[in-house]
């Protein structure tokens, strides 16, 4: 599965964020939710096109694709060097795919900010210097090995030495996310090999109040940071996904209207930590059950029936695929053939986002 670690500083919202979010997965309808550990979740990522679809072939069930939140509290100053649980915290980090990176960007004089004032470019600092350092240290122990073998001749080493010594100890000595490099092909390949927690892909959640949409600049530095980083951002109150979690179906629609929004904000967290894995959906439509599927972007047929089962992987022989666009306008499968749309692909093709499939297999 995929995961999506949630940092911040003490009070900005995470366990707010992170309780919502948890909550949703036992509300969702047929889906069996699980709690691997108190501070992991896993939650349906919502998806309008799994409904359509489901509308069409009137399937017994309908099972949502998942990924993982896990909660990572307690970064503070000083975890780089072991302070608190410091290294722990970093080791969590460490094993997600991705970052949701929470940034208060409400002020409430209730709520005691760690540092007394609300400042997201200092937040996000206090967070960013200390992966930073525990990236700089990571990279100049590889330094060390590298410079040995790469006397030696061994390429591999020499690249790595000249990426290390060129472009990322300089840009983390600036205490500077890795992420925030213009890099090529092979130098993002090497990166890859160091597991760096500041090349992670991140996803700023600029948490504000119920009021605090529009006008601010709290919001709008966060906004300023995260474009200089390649990172994301996604505006909302965790307060008011808390209340907005806690309703009924019928009450929730009507809460969220007079709010003027169309869906809970958490569907806009899930949905952009999903994108920031480069992952995309497609569909299994059957009498049984309708049902999404996680994929990585650019990932072919035979290893998207690998994502359902390791045997439709060996043995896949074709699948047999509707677009989406297609599915809904010709009115499922028979329409859809009725229509020409409905195509046999091999095991070059490269799924394509929403999908309808049904993959052919030898057992
Ligand atoms: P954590 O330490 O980052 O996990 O922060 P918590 O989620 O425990 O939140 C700290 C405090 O801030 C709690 O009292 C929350 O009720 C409050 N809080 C969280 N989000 C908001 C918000 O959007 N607006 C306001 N006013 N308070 C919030």
């Amino acid at each position: 599965g995929f995961k999506c670690g949630i940092v911040g500083l003490p009070n900005v919202g995470k366990s707010t964020l992170f309780n919502a979010l948890t909550r949703a997965g036992i509300d969702a309808e047929n889906f069996p939710f699980c709690t691997i550990e108190p501070n992991a979740g896993i939650v349906p990522v919502p998806d309008p096109r799994q409904a359509a679809i489901a509308a069409i072939v009137k399937p017994q069930r309908e099972v949502s694709t998942t990924m993982e939140f896990v909660d990572i509290a307690g970064l503070v100053a000083g975890a780089s060097k072991g302070e608190g649980l410091g290294n722990q915290f970093l080791a969590n980090i460490r094993e997600t795919d991705a970052i949701a990176h929470v940034v208060r960007c409400f002020d409430d004089d209730n709520v005691i900010h760690v540092a007394n004032r609300i400042s997201p470019a200092s937040d996000i600092e206090v967070i960013n210097t200390e992966l930073a350092l525990a990236d700089l240290e990571s990279c100049e122990k590889q330094l060390q090995k590298v410079v040995r073998t790469a006397k030696g001749g061994d390429k591999p080493s020499i690249a790595m030495k000249a990426l290390l010594e060129d472009r990322l100890l300089p840009h983390l000595n600036e205490t500077k996310p890795v992420r925030g490099l213009a890099l090529d092909d092979a130098e993002r390949a090497l990166v890859r090999q160091l597991f760096l927690l500041t090349a992670k892909p991140t996803l700023y959640i600029a948490n504000v109040d119920e009021d605090g949409f529009d006008n601010n600049a709290h919001v709008d530095e966060v906004r300023r940071i995260a474009a200089g980083e390649n990172a994301e951002v996604v505006v909302v109150c965790n307060k008011l996904e808390s209340e907005i979690v806690e309703l009924e179906d019928a009450e929730r629609a009507e809460f969220l209207a007079d709010l003027g929004m169309e869906e809970p904000g958490l569907d806009r967290v899930i949905r952009a930590g999903y994108q920031l894995l480069n992952l995309q959906t497609y569909f299994t439509a059957g009498e049984k059950e309708v049902r999404a599927w996680t994929v990585r972007v650019g990932a072919t047929a035979p290893e998207a029936a690998g994502v359902i089962h390791t045997d439709f992987q060996k043995g896949f022989i074709r699948a047999e695929v509707v677009g989406y666009a297609d599915f809904i306008a010709y009115n499922g499968e028979q329409g859809a053939k009725d229509a020409g749309r409905w195509r046999l692909e091999g095991k070059d093709y490269v799924v394509q986002d929403g999908d309808v499939i049904h993959f052919r297999f030898n057992v």
